[in-house]
């Protein structure tokens, strides 16, 4: 859905047309209009800033009413999976609230006479033009990422976990990296969040879960070769969201990428954090559940910034926490952060889970951290995020 332009008196579309889009007006005007007896009336006008056709969308019925541009126009148009997608996320209350509102609109449309003459929509207010700006710069992020997908430019990158103890490597944490080719390298935190916003999370989990399947099986296999620097039973650890778990079949996706791979169940790990699963735990308890009892580990991710209820966490089939890197990074300084470390990784021990630290930039962290009891690290000081053949060669030094 690129912008498309429309010439002065050209009809987008007729009244009792199938909606497939809402559109924004990035510059021109349009007229709302109807026929009846041979007359035309024009309901109303929309210009730059603002958003039409809408409604069909929402409520699923024909167009009820045609639009024809007035002035040259350029237009977004925005998809109807893109609002539903976002219809869905909503308040259930502001749903309602909004289905109201069209049914009575389309009670009163017969009843509706012509637009006042010469009426123009007036100038937006700065604060709606910035939300205006900000909603056509998100449609532009979501198109970029479903070429994104569409062509193949993610790529995943694995950052070493290491045994405290003995410095050899435990594992992996699957990162995932974009290769935007007007952008270059762009970080997750930088798309991540546009994904969820749009549901278009779920198909990039979908190519994680596939991007596993084909990097990560040579570097189990080197592991098993037991060089002296590295465990034989290497994990490797991805990330879901907990809208991957309440809409897709993430332990239905995991179990066939396992039958096609070979690999063993108990070499994956899922990383979940621990604010999206305090979202909906319940939600996320039957997917964690079917993939634990797979043989998947569960590691609850940024532990510490959640605010878990520990009875909720109870619940959960969790076999590791991630001590958050705020806490890792803060601890030598704070003796305030390093009682929060010792607090999680003593809560860790109770509850009979591993303890991964993340963020070890400094080798006097990873020794403090080794002598507090924490079993594995992660962090700069033993590896950066690698592409998977960096990664191999690790496994197999
Ligand atoms: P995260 O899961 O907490 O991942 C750890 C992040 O900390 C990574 O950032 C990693 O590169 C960074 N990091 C590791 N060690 C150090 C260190 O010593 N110092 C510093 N300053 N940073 C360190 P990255 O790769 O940019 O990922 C950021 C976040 O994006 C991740 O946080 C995760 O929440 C999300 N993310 C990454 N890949 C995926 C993915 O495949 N799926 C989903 N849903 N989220 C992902
Ligand atoms: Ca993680
Ligand atoms: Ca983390
Ligand atoms: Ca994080």
């Amino acid at each position: 859905s690129e912008p498309v332009t429309l010439p002065a008196g050209a009809v987008l579309f007729e009244e009792g047309a199938i909606g497939h889009c809402a559109y924004l007006i990035l510059s021109g005007r349009i007229a709302i209009f109807r026929r009846r007896d041979g007359g035309e009336s024009v309901l109303g006008r929309r210009g730059a800033g603002e958003l039409f056709g809408e409604m069909a969308i929402l409520d699923a019925l024909p167009r009820s009413a045609g639009v024809r541009a007035e002035e040259d126009c350029v237009l977004v148009p925005v998809g109807a999976a893109q609002i539903r997608q976002r219809l869905a996320g909503a308040d259930p209350i502001l749903r309602l609230c909004l289905e109201g509102l069209i049914a009575r609109f389309r009670e009163t449309l017969p009843r509706l006479g012509p637009a006042v003459a010469g009426s123009r929509p007036a100038a937006l207010s700065p604060a709606a033009r910035a939300d205006f700006d900000a909603t056509v710069a998100a449609l532009a992020q979501e198109r970029a990422l479903r070429r994104a997908l569409a062509q193949d430019e993610f790529a995943l990158f694995l950052q070493p976990i290491v045994r405290l103890a003995t410095g050899r490597l435990a594992g992996f944490e699957a990162l995932i990296r974009w290769h935007d080719p007007e952008r270059g390298l762009v970080p997750p935190a930088a798309f991540i969040p546009a994904a969820e916003a749009s549901g278009l999370i779920v198909a990039i989990t979908a190519w994680v879960i596939g991007e596993i399947g084909r990097i990560v099986p040579p570097i189990l296999q080197a592991g098993l070769q037991a060089p002296a620097s590295v465990e034989a039973s290497l994990f490797v650890s991805f990330n879901v969201t907990a809208q991957d778990l309440a809409r897709s079949d993430i332990p239905g996706l995991i179990d066939a990428m396992l039958r096609r791979t070979g690999i063993a169940p108990g070499a994956l790990k899922l990383e979940i954090t621990e604010s999206t699963l305090m979202q909906d735990p319940a939600g996320a308890a039957a997917a964690l559940a079917r993939c634990r009892a797979a043989g998947l580990g569960i590691a609850v991710d940024d532990f510490g910034t959640g605010y878990s209820s520990l009875s909720h966490l109870s619940a959960l089939p969790i076999t590791t926490l991630k001590v958050d890197r705020a806490f890792v990074r803060a601890m030598l300084a704070e003796p305030r952060d390093r009682r929060i470390v010792q607090t999680i990784l003593r809560l860790a021990e109770e509850i009979g889970v591993a303890a991964v630290a993340e963020g070890i930039e400094g080798r006097a962290e990873a020794e403090a951290l080794a002598a507090m009891g924490c079993a594995l690290g992660q962090g700069y000081h033993f590896g950066r995020p690698m592409p998977q053949a960096d990664a191999l060669a690790a496994a197999a030094a």
